[in-house]
């Protein structure tokens, strides 16, 4: 049987079936060129990361505009990317087991594998794993740099990971994972600058440890869509890992922009429709919890300000509406999903929209690789 799609290129915006993940490629596209643009001529480079869109047409796109490689954050997704011809894949994260680590091994037979680590047995087992695969792996020390997630303090214990690496024969010690997840939603932007300001302090204390011991430290890499101006004019960082900015979420929205911010644009909505309309103050849409992830707070309705989305369930969403004209039965809306990485996630397709046309539609090949 083939499988229903809400769409097929051709169609008409309207004639969409919903709820549908709907991309619109202008805004996309200028997303893509402004970044392109935001780090030409600087030295830092883009290792977009691909774990906010899953989707390989997308990667392609990144890297034939200049971006050095992209982050998975799960060895199974970067399987996926390999898969499509992605050459140079940093999973951005700690890989620990046996089966997880054979895969990662695999995998750096055919591409550039990165990977890592906060602990020394987690250098153990890359260099076992290595071995036996007879493959070599980049290796990156994650620092703490604030976000209090994964990552060994700055400094001292970061110098005896990277002597380890870098003593040890299948593996290429690359330099130090720098990524403040918390600071890409502070809302104020100097809140930001400060927040990267003492990450990168901590980063070049680091680095300098490390370079002390005779130890090349090539690449500084972090950052995020919230904050990637100010790694890229840190001095420190070379490696921007911004997934966002392709797409721009309802709570991206939500931050203020600085003085030198990019205005990247929404591009990403999930199409409803009004399925209910019991009374003139409450809209119900088809798209609850599972079409729009809400971890990140409701999506807001496209260019309609006079609509508000109150509540998710399951499959329904509820709007509250000024007065029985402001929606009808069967209307169609766009929303602004709160997060884009879960919502993409829920998906098998990009439905690319330019203008009033559906232009094509791009499997979400790495949507649920949980592995
Ligand atoms: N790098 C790492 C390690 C991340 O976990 C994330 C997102 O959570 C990013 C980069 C990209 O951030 P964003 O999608 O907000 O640009
Ligand atoms: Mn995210």
């Amino acid at each position: 049987m083939t499988p229903w799609k809400a769409a097929r290129p051709g169609d008409r915006l309207d004639a969409i079936d919903t709820p549908a993940l709907v991309l619109d490629l202008d805004a996309f596209e200028r997303n893509l060129a402004r970044m392109a643009e935001a780090l030409r001529g600087s030295g830092v480079r883009l290792r977009a990361h691909a774990k906010c869109h899953k989707t390989p047409e997308i990667a392609l796109r990144q890297i034939a505009l200049g971006a050095a490689g992209i982050c998975c954050q799960k060895v199974s997704e970067a399987a996926v990317f390999v898969e499509a011809g992605i050459a140079d894949v940093l999973v951005t994260n700690q890989v620990m087991g046996e089966t997880k680590l054979r895969r990662l091994a695999a995998l750096a037979r055919r591409a550039r594998m990165g990977v890592l680590v906060d602990h020394p047995q987690q250098v153990q087992a890359l260099v076992a794993v290595a071995q036996a695969e007879d493959v070599t792996l980049d290796v990156y020390v994650e620092v703490n740099v604030g976000a209090n997630r994964c990552g060994v303090a700055p400094g001292e214990e970061a110098v005896r990971l990277a002597q380890q690496i870098a003593a040890s024969a299948p593996l290429r010690f690359m330099g130090l994972h720098c990524y403040h997840g918390p600071a890409q939603h502070l809302r104020a932007p100097q809140d930001r600058a400060a927040a990267i300001a003492a990450a990168a302090e901590a980063a070049r204390m680091t680095r300098a440890a490390i370079e002390a011991c005779g130890i090349a430290v090539e690449r500084v890499t972090g950052a995020g869509t919230g904050s990637f101006l100010h790694e890229r004019d840190s001095g420190v960082f070379n490696e921007i890992q911004a997934g966002s900015y392709v797409f721009m979420d309802r709570d991206y929205g939500d931050n203020q922009r600085g003085e030198h911010d990019i205005a990247f644009e929404h591009a990403l909505f999930v199409r409803t429709t009004v399925m209910s309309r019991a009374t003139p103050e409450r809209a119900i849409v088809d798209a609850g919890l599972k079409a729009s992830s809400v971890d990140s707070g409701m999506p807001t309705v496209w260019q309609r300000p006079d609509l508000r989305y109150v509540k998710a369930a399951d499959e329904h969403g509820a709007l509250a509406t000024p007065d029985a004209t402001a929606l009808s039965l069967g209307d169609q809306l766009m929303l602004v999903p709160g997060h884009c990485d879960p919502t993409v996630n829920l998906y098998d397709d990009l439905i690319c929209v330019r203008g009033e046309r559906v232009e094509a539609l791009w499997p979400i090949a790495a949507r649920g690789a949980l592995l």
